[in-house]
């Protein structure tokens, strides 16, 4: 899955087009057709990046931009009109809008400006997990991929160390009985080529953690513990509280 998208149009035969050709270039997509359907969604879900029709009926498509950046200032927004209406363009690209472009656009247009969006919204949370547990690691790539990070997983420790030379991680989710080396061992040679290394979260048994969920580790910034089974709620909190600190 190359990203999440929110795709909103009030012309369902373009909503319903554009859904295919968006899937069928590897991205999620979730539609809706109006301004007020915009907002509930794309302020309780996580999206990577938001088209945004604006002349629409009820709230146009600047209004809603406008009430979901208030609730999600990292989200891109590419706003998408057939007609120059140069006051609502120019109010859309000055409060932050990424692109507006002009309908009738070429698909092609759409999908390289979406790429641009998602290169600078990936920039802010890569997450590597990894966990022997696949079933896991599958479920929370699912969960954080639905909140807007971008999520890599490993099943060992050589495996994630392999991963960390690929990817630049700002977080680590890891397992603290990782195969062939531990969360730990792993966090730190990470953490010695990677300073800039946000935080890294150890995953283990309760049995592993003293009284506070800390396992017994090294008081390091931000590397934190998180006993097992994982309270999924709080894990996206964590997660959320860690990059929106690292965005302000
Ligand atoms: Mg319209």
């Amino acid at each position: 899955m190359k990203g999440r998208i929110l795709l909103v149009d009030d012309n369902a035969d373009f909503l319903d087009s554009t859904k295919d050709v968006l899937e069928d270039e590897g991205y999620e997509v979730i539609t809706a057709t109006s301004g007020e359907e915009a907002v509930r969604k794309g302020t309780s879900e996580c999206f990577h990046v938001i088209v945004m029709d604006i002349k629409m009926p009820g709230i146009n498509g600047v209004e809603a931009f406008i009430k979901i950046k208030k609730k999600k200032p990292a989200v891109k927004v590419i706003m998408c009109t057939a007609y120059i209406v140069e006051s609502l363009i120019r109010e859309a690209l000055a409060l932050g809008a990424h692109a507006v472009l002009n309908k009738p656009f070429e698909m092609g247009l759409l999908i390289r400006t979406i790429d641009n969006a998602l290169l600078q919204s990936k920039i802010e949370s890569i997450i590597l997990v990894a966990d022997r547990d696949r079933k896991l690691c599958a479920m929370l790539r699912r969960v954080l991929t639905a909140h807007g990070h971008h999520v890599v997983v490993a099943h060992d420790g050589p495996a994630a160390l392999e991963e960390a030379q690929r990817h630049a991680f700002n977080i680590l989710l890891l397992e603290s009985n990782l195969p062939g080396l531990t969360g730990l061992e792993v966090h730190h040679k990470v953490k010695a080529r990677q300073p800039e290394l946000l935080a890294t979260i150890i995953m283990g048994p309760d049995s592993q953690m003293d009284e506070g969920g800390t396992p017994a580790l090294p008081r390091e910034v931000r590397l934190t513990g998180l006993s097992k089974p994982l309270d999924i709620p709080q894990l996206v909190e964590l997660l959320d509280g860690i990059c929106a600190a690292e965005r302000v």
